[in-house]
C-alpha cells in the first residue's frame, strides 16, 4: 500500500503546472507565437551579468571541494556571514552568520520552518489570496491551515478577520508580500496592526505565535514603494528568502531561513530548522550556488522590465473593462474574472488561447492570475484577444 496523501499529491499537479503542460502541447500543436501562456511565475527578465561571471570565475579559479562538495548542513560559514552582513547593512537586523541556514529556496526554506516549527494538529494562518502550494507544505508539517480572508479590492489583509482567526492552537501565520497572486504589497500600517495583534495574542495564550516572511518577490517591487522587514517590527519572525525570483535563478534552486536572533529561544528555533532540513534530506544547499550568492550580493534583475509589462497589460485591461487591483510588485495581475465562475471564464480565455490560471485554489473564489514574467511582445499580441474575451461579456 501506498502513502495515500503522496500519491494524491502526485497524480493530481497543481493547476499551474497543469495549464503549463498544456501550454507547451498547445504550442507544439498551433506555434508557440500564437498561444499566450501567462500561467507560471519562471521569471523572463535575465539573471544580473555578475552571475554569469561569478560561475566563470569560480569554475576557472575555485577548489573542486568548494564548487562541488558538501557544505555544513546550515551552509558555508563565509556565505552566511556575506548574507547576514547585507541584511544588516539593509534593514539593521541584528543577525549574523549563525542565524541563517541556506537552502535550496523558498520552497524548501518553507518546509523545513514549518517542520520545525509545527507539531501535529497545530494551526498555521495563510492570508488569501495565497500560494496554492502552502497547504501541501503546512499538510506535510502535520499543521492544520486557517484561511484568513482580505480585504475586499484591495487585496490588503483585514485585520479584523485575522484577529478572528487565532485560537490557542494558532503556532505560525505565514505572511507574503509582495504576494503572489495579487501582486499586492502590505503597508506598513498593515503590518504594524498585525503584529500588535500577534503580540496580544501571545500574551494571552502563553505561548510564541511565529511570524513566516515568505520572501521571494522582496526586490521586485516597482517605483518608489518600499516592502517592510518583518524582523523590525516582531521579533518571532522567521524569513524565507529566495534568489529565484530576486535573481531570476528559479531552477538553481537557491535561498536561506534567517531566524530572527530577538525570537524567543532564538537558538533552540535555529536547531529546530536544522533538525527539519536534517529530516526532510536536504543533506545542504548547492554547493557551487551558494559561491555564486556569496560573491554576488547586491546584483539585482532590470525590474523596470517587469514594470514596462505591468503598465501595458494594467492599463490595456482595465480600458477593456476588467477589474483587477494595481500590482506594486512581483509579476502577478490578479484579475476578476467577467463571470462568477473563474473556470468558466478561464475555458473561455482559454478558447482565445489565453492561458491564465484561476484561481478559487489560492482561496479567494472569482479570480485568475495573470503572469506577467513573459516577453513584453506576448501581451502585445495578446491584447486583441483579451479585448475580443471582454466584449464576449458585454
Ligand atoms: N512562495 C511563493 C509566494 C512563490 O510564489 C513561490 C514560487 O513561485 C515560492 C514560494 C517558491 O519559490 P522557490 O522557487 O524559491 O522555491
Amino acid at each position: 500500500m501506498l502513502n495515500e496523501k503522496m500519491l494524491a499529491l502526485g497524480s493530481k499537479r497543481s493547476i499551474i503546472r497543469e495549464i503549463f503542460e498544456y501550454c507547451k502541447t498547445r504550442a507544439a500543436e498551433i506555434g508557440a507565437d500564437k498561444v499566450f501562456d501567462f500561467s507560471i511565475g519562471n521569471p523572463s527578465v535575465e539573471p544580473p551579468k555578475e552571475i554569469a561571471n561569478a560561475i566563470v570565475d569560480l569554475v576557472n579559479n575555485a577548489s573542486p571541494v568548494l564548487l562541488h562538495g558538501y557544505t555544513s548542513a546550515q551552509g558555508d560559514f563565509g556565505v552566511r556571514k556575506a548574507i547576514a552582513d547585507e541584511i544588516n547593512a539593509k534593514f539593521g537586523a541584528g543577525v549574523d552568520a549563525n542565524n541563517i541556514y541556506m537552502t535550496c529556496g523558498a520552497a524548501a526554506s518553507l518546509t523545513i520552518s514549518l517542520r520545525a516549527l509545527l507539531n501535529p494538529g497545530e494551526e498555521c494562518i495563510v492570508f488569501a489570496p495565497f500560494f496554492t502550494e502552502y497547504r501541501v507544505f503546512i499538510e506535510n508539517a502535520q499543521g492544520r491551515v486557517v484561511v484568513s480572508t482580505p480585504m475586499e479590492k484591495t487585496f490588503q489583509i483585514d485585520v479584523c478577520d485575522f484577529e478572528s482567526k487565532i485560537t490557542e492552537n494558532t503556532k505560525a501565520v505565514i505572511m507574503n508580500s509582495p504576494n503572489n497572486p495579487s501582486g499586492v504589497v502590505y503597508s506598513e500600517d498593515t503590518i504594524k496592526a498585525v503584529c500588535a495583534v500577534l503580540e496580544k495574542k501571545q500574551k494571552e495564550y502563553g505561548h510564541p505565535i511565529f511570524l513566516i516572511a515568505d520572501e521571494p518577490y522582496r526586490e521586485l517591487v516597482f517605483g518608489d514603494v518600499t516592502v517592510p522587514y518583518l524582523m523590525n517590527y516582531y521579533d518571532n519572525t522567521i524569513v524565507c528568502y529566495s534568489y529565484s525570483k530576486a535573481l531570476s535563478l528559479p531552477g538553481e534552486r537557491i535561498g536561506y531561513i534567517a531566524v530572527n536572533p530577538k525570537a524567543q529561544d532564538a537558538q533552540s528555533v535555529y536547531l529546530a530548522v536544522c533538525g527539519a532540513g536534517r529530516s526532510l534530506g536536504y543533506v545542504c544547499a548547492p554547493s557551487l550556488f551558494q559561491q555564486v550568492i556569496k560573491n554576488t550580493i547586491g546584483a539585482k534583475v532590470d525590474v523596470n522590465i517587469y514594470k514596462e509589462n505591468r503598465d501595458i497589460l494594467y492599463n490595456a485591461l482595465t480600458e477593456y473593462g476588467y477589474e483587477c487591483v494595481q500590482p506594486d510588485g512581483a509579476f502577478y495581475l490578479f484579475v476578476k474574472a467577467l463571470e462568477s465562475d473563474a473556470y468558466k471564464f478561464f475555458e473561455k480565455a482559454k478558447s482565445k488561447e489565453i492561458l491564465v490560471v484561476p484561481c478559487d485554489d489560492f482561496g479567494v473564489k472569482g479570480y485568475v492570475r495573470i503572469a506577467y514574467c513573459v516577453d513584453k511582445q506576448r501581451i502585445i499580441n495578446a491584447l486583441p484577444a483579451f479585448k475580443a474575451l471582454a466584449e464576449e461579456y458585454k
